[in-house]
């Protein structure tokens, strides 16, 4: 693997697409930011080649894409996106025909558990879980060293794990899956109900007594100010995190647990409740090896430096 070699890795999520070129030690060395136009299929791809093409130069030798949703191993195809209106389109297919560069896609957690395990908190590392907690849930799992994709790739679809049957509808169809009770989901819909209970609470006055106002940034916020009720919604969703993490755990065996995303951002608010929680609910905890649960440690920048270092140990 020479020094100069190069790769570009592109996260499509459902408001930007942010690119990255990095060197082969995962530097970045240009980046570039575009809003995805997420309810016009041709129009996105379109933005991903023009993503790319803003952080091209001719020692470039492979692109990862990673994207919200299902891609099928092999293909590249997207097939499924629970919450935006991309359905079976290739986008390996589209960069390679537009920019006749190798690339692979994979989804959007896959390549962040892959930057992690490269670059961050599983870093030497074998076996890591990511968990990203964002407005909803997704996973990624390096097993022995490798991204594990299960038969068709859609593995580490983990926000979609039943854990409240009859609980609130989740953007897949179900009802109460994880992440409709430990995500950003489940602390905005907390949030607003504290407003309407709790007028007089610091997330009622913030949202100026609008509770549809109140997101988890929001929360967020309250909490970092020393707001008791904005807190305890923390707590309560970091505990939800906590136990879904703790059967993850149960069938994963992981060295690692990193947990990325938005609402990461909440940090120990989230993390310290979780720990908690995991330890009560993981199998025979006394017994086994304990198993952190860490913040992820590569910022917003995570999935494209993932689908970048992925093309470069891929394709390269
Ligand atoms: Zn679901």
């Amino acid at each position: 693997m020479s020094e100069g070699l190069q790769t570009i890795g592109i996260d499509v999520g459902g408001t930007k697409t942010a690119a990255v070129r990095i060197s082969a030690s995962g530097a970045v060395l240009a980046r570039e930011t575009l809003p995805t136009p997420a309810d016009d299929m041709q129009a996105t791809l379109e933005t991903t080649v023009r993503a790319a093409r803003a952080v091209l130069t001719p020692g470039v030798r492979a692109i990862g894409i990673g994207a919200a949703g299902l891609v099928e191993a092999g293909t590249g195809r997207l097939t499924f996106a629970p919450n935006l209106a991309w359905r079976n389109v290739s986008l390996v297919e589209h960069m390679w025909e537009a920019v006749g560069l190798p690339t692979i896609a994979d989804n959007d957690n896959n390549v962040a558990a892959w930057a992690e395990f490269r670059l961050g908190a599983g870093r030497g590392r074998s076996h890591l879980l990511f968990v990203g907690v964002g407005t909803g849930i997704g996973g990624g799992i390096v097993a022995d060293g490798k991204l594990f994709r299960g038969a068709h790739g859609f593995a580490a679809e983990i926000g979609h794990i039943v854990v409240e049957p009859g609980g609130p509808l989740c953007g897949c169809g179900n009802h109460g899956c994880w992440e409709q009770v430990a995500s950003g989901h489940a602390v905005t819909r907390a949030g607003r109900e504290a407003a309407r209970q709790h007028p007089q609470s610091m997330i009622a006055r913030r949202c100026e007594g609008d509770p549809a106002r109140v997101t988890g940034p929001l929360v967020t916020e309250c909490a970092r100010a020393g707001d008791p009720v904005a807190r305890g919604i923390l707590a309560q969703v970091g505990r939800r995190l906590g136990e879904g993490i703790a059967g993850l755990v149960n069938v994963l065996d992981p060295e690692v647990v990193a947990v990325g995303g938005g609402v990461a951002a909440a940090g120990e608010f989230l993390l310290e409740p979780a720990r908690a929680a995991f330890v009560g609910a993981v199998e025979a905890a006394a017994h086994r090896p304990a198993v952190p649960i860490v913040a992820a440690t590569l910022g917003t920048e995570t999935g494209a430096i993932g689908a970048a270092m992925l093309a470069l140990d891929e394709l390269t």
